[in-house]
């Protein structure tokens, strides 16, 4: 076996890594969209800064990174993401954008020269309940935008975050995605619970509403019932788009949605989900500190990814795989790559 698919698979079966399949860079804090959910876009910008991104650059190239995923805040509001993403692909790193899609259509040119696949976040299918989720009204610029992106041959994916402010649109959103372009859609479930990923950020200066007392978190207990007859009408309606992978979770994937909101009443258990997040890849903020996943917290001294392997790291990476910490019992957005998939790349 090449030295190379070794050093990938080491890092299964080990804390201290020597390969970094993925990297997740939040290139800056700064969001053109203005979500109910997040605050992100209530503090003033911060972008990351170009000599760190090429101190990252490097260290991805020795630790053989496949992809990077550009994220934020929104990444494209990063004055020199196009560049950053030319870095990563000189040296054969796949261009991964997460993005709200807001400037998909203006800035469709370098999107189509310098990115690979993008996802972008729907969570809506008609135009007033984008605008009550999102703050802006946005859906069609996002879906002229994702056919413009789409037919010039990029990968195009959707993301939705299921809350009880949507989860009655999900058959639709499905619809309205393929006809915009998209490759295939996934669904997760909303998180208000972790500060370090898709709940408040700063925690200090928050002005977010509570969650559990508004449309944009989990589903009330009385909604458990309908949401779930909708799921199973769904794996009907759609069977053809489950079984061509245009929906990407299974329905078995799908009713762990369900289980996750019912366990918040005492009503489904929810099974903790497979994931190696912390092996294959690493989240990097906009000043360089790393965390091992969007849920973990970010360790404190790190500068760059020359502290992946730092003791605080590793023992981050340990806890977890001894299922030791908290956060992955009720985790919504696991990430698992097995040895097939690390080998071929991502
Ligand atoms: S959830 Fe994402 S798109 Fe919405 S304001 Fe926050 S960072 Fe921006
Ligand atoms: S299950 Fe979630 S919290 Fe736990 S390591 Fe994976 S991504 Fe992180």
């Amino acid at each position: 076996m090449k030295m190379q698919n070794v050093l990938y698979l080491s890092n299964l079966s080990k804390d201290h890594l020597h390969t970094l399949p993925l990297i997740v860079l939040y290139l800056t804090d700064g969001c053109n969209s203005r979500c109910a959910m997040c605050d992100i876009w209530r503090v003033p910008r911060q972008n990351m800064d170009m000599e760190l991104v090429h101190h990252i650059v490097k260290s991805a190239r020795r630790l053989r990174t496949q992809m990077v995923l550009l994220s934020g805040g929104e990444a494209t509001q990063h004055p020199h993401w196009p560049s950053i993403a030319a870095q990563f692909r000189a040296h054969n790193i796949k261009v991964w954008l997460l993005t709200n899609g807001l400037l998909l259509k203006k800035q469709a040119e370098a999107i189509i020269e310098h990115v690979d696949r993008i996802t972008v976040s729907l969570d809506a299918a008609t135009p007033e309940l984008y605008q009550r989720i999102r703050g802006v009204d946005a859906l069609d610029l996002v879906l002229e935008g994702m056919r413009v992106i789409s037919n010039a041959g990029v990968h195009v994916t959707t993301r939705t975050t299921v809350m009880r402010a949507n989860f009655r649109q999900m058959p639709f959103i499905i619809d309205v995605a393929l006809a915009n372009g998209a490759q295939s859609v996934s669904f997760l479930a909303v998180d208000s619970d972790n500060p370090y990923a898709f709940g408040p950020r700063f925690e200090e200066q928050s002005t977010l509403p509570i969650a559990s007392e508004n449309d944009f978190g989990p589903l009330k207990e009385a909604e458990l019932a309908e949401f779930q007859a909708l799921l199973e009408r769904l794996f009907i309606s759609h069977a053809e788009h489950f079984a061509n992978g245009q929906i990407e979770e299974s329905p078995t994937k799908l009713r762990r949605l369900y289980d996750y909101f019912a366990s918040l009443y005492g009503k489904a258990s929810f099974t903790p989900p497979r994931c190696n997040a912390p092996h294959i890849s690493v989240v990097i903020g906009v000043d360089g500190t790393l965390q091992p996943c969007y849920f973990l917290p970010p360790i404190s001294e790190s500068k760059n990814l020359d502290d992946l392997n730092q003791p605080e790291m590793i023992a981050l990476r340990s806890a977890y795989r001894r299922k030791q910490r908290p956060e992955c019992s009720r985790c919504v957005c696991p990430l698992y790559r097995g040895p097939r998939t690390l080998l071929q790349g991502f």
